[in-house]
């Protein structure tokens, strides 16, 4: 299979100063798409470089399918690692037609082993017919599909997408990434999406690797990183979080809002920082809730709205995400009452 595995990375950019990669460690199963998630200046476009064979790492392996592209004694150049790339903004070559574009890594193939891997490839990317347009008579999203197209027509073992759907406007980024998704898909490559924008990385991956400071704080499937993020920073990071303090007990935690059942369940902490999302709070008549409160503010967003609560015996006010219609204004006195699981974490 093509897995990919990044052992050790370590890559400084000049002598004495610190690395940008350091220690880095990653794992992608042979098939999968998985999004590299960080804020800006983390290490996200050295990591593809490295990986891609354009830096050469200080320490550590890069390896792809079982073959060792980079290492001790090791640097496969770029174009012998049977990587495919899709840059920034898609980048084909403005003077070349869709197909050429596409047919430009074929090389040594014959041309009509070349013609019908073009068409099958304008095939997967849905522009069949397309084949004779110069890529100033696309749209951007067209122009995308063809840069990965044109990634895939070698076969490569492995895709690296670096944000590429950052120069598209809101609504066609939603349409492209569905549409790269799937082919990726459909193509069966193992694939790498840098990229800075959570909702792009839980939507999209199937797996998801933060990056903090040239280390990864968490690779796991969307929902879980989500749901059991490995510390406060990474909750934060892929989402609106909402922080408490508790008591630990057995199973579950005592908070000011109650006892709420912990995943996974504590190990060893009895005490530290309760973390939870603003959809886990509902609010509810203040006669019956465990807990009450004030609301201090409320935001529409159109879908949902999110209400700021003053509860006694916390320092800050809760956010609490409402679907529906608004359940409270600013002043009124309302319940809280909490569903799902938090998890705990050590003390912030
Ligand atoms: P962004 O989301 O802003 O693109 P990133 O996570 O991709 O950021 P990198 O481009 O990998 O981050 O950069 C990581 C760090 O390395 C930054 O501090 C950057 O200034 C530094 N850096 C990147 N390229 C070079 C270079 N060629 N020479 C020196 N330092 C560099």
């Amino acid at each position: 299979m093509n897995d990919l595995q990044v052992a050790g990375v370590v890559k400084a950019y000049g002598p004495g100063t610190a690395p940008v990669l350091d220690g880095l460690d990653l794992t992608v199963p042979g098939g999968a798409l998985a999004a590299v998630l960080g804020p800006s200046g983390c290490g996200k476009t050295t990591l593809l470089r490295v990986v891609a064979g354009f830096l050469r790492a200080d320490e550590g392996t890069v390896t792809v399918a079982g073959r060792t592209l980079g290492g001790p004694g090791v640097h496969l150049p770029p174009e012998r690692r049977r990587i495919g790339i899709v840059p920034q903004e898609g980048a084909l070559f403005p003077h070349l037609s869709v197909a050429r574009n596409i047919a430009f890594g074929l090389t040594g193939a014959d041309r009509s082993v070349k013609r019908s891997r073009v068409a099958e490839m304008l095939d997967l990317v849905g522009l069949a017919g397309y084949g004779d347009r110069m890529p100033h008579e696309l749209s951007g999203g067209q122009q995308q599909r063809v840069s990965l197209a044109r990634a895939l027509a070698p076969e490569p073992h492995l895709v690296l997408l670096d944000e590429p759907f950052s120069a598209l406007d809101t609504g066609l980024r939603e349409a492209v990434r569905a549409d790269v998704r799937a082919v990726l898909r459909a193509s069966g490559a193992t694939a790498v999406l840098v990229t800075h924008d959570q909702q792009e990385a839980l939507s999209t991956a199937d797996l998801v690797a933060v990056l903090r400071e040239g280390r990864v704080a968490q690779c796991a499937a969307p929902e879980e990183l989500y749901r059991r993020p490995a510390d406060p920073w990474v909750a934060s990071f892929v989402g609106d979080a909402v922080f408490l303090p508790g008591e630990a007990e057995r199973d579950a935690v005592r908070t000011a809002l109650g006892t709420i059942p912990l995943s996974p369940a504590p190990t060893g902490l009895t005490s530290g920082t309760v973390l939870l999302r603003p959809e886990q709070l509902q609010v509810t008549a203040a006669e019956t809730a465990h807990a009450r409160g004030t609301v201090t503010d409320v935001r529409f967003l159109g879908h949902d709205a999110l209400l700021a609560v003053s509860v006694e015996g916390l320092d800050e006010p809760l956010t609490v995400r409402s679907p529906g219609p608004i359940p409270a204004r600013p002043g009124e006195l309302v319940g809280i009452t909490v569903t799902g699981e938090a998890t705990l974490h050590a003390p912030m």
